[in-house]
């Protein structure tokens, strides 16, 4: 029984070496992939409660499967690099969601973004970064 034991154990150190050495130089998980599975584990929910036989049934569970995979092959990704620049931009787009008292605009000339306070109507604009003015509704 012992001898199980041991040999339990050192596969299990096998495993885990194995797996930390398959996961060398890969990505890994980070907020966006959270995210990713988050909402498709939710579709998966949402399609358990309508009919078996649903056209709103299939396209979740499809949804919910590309998810899934998206998010595996961005942990698994040699592409660090690009993997944490879309991780970046998602969490920049998630604060610009989460402010409530600002409106973000692009410079039409530029296209730098413009944080602006919302609720004070139609203002004229200062772009920080060329000095393109334009007009909008803020
Ligand atoms: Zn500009």
């Amino acid at each position: 029984m012992s001898s199980f034991g041991s040999w339990l154990r050192q596969l299990g150190v096998k495993i885990s070496t194995g797996f930390r050495r398959f996961m060398e130089g890969r990505y890994g998980t980070d907020k966006l992939n959270t995210w990713i599975l988050g909402v498709g584990v939710g579709a998966c929910v949402i399609a358990m409660f309508l009919p078996a036989v649903s056209f709103a049934r299939l396209v979740l569970v499809v949804i919910s499967y590309i998810l899934l995979i998206w998010a595996m092959l961005r942990t698994f990704s040699r592409n660090t690099y690009k993997r944490y620049q879309e991780n970046r931009k998602f969490l920049l787009l998630l604060d610009r969601v989460k402010d409530r008292e600002h409106r973000y605009f692009t410079c039409p000339r530029c296209r730098q973004p413009v944080r602006v306070p919302k609720g004070k109507g139609k203002i004229a604009i200062t772009c920080p970064k060329c000095r393109e003015k334009f007009v909008k509704k803020s």
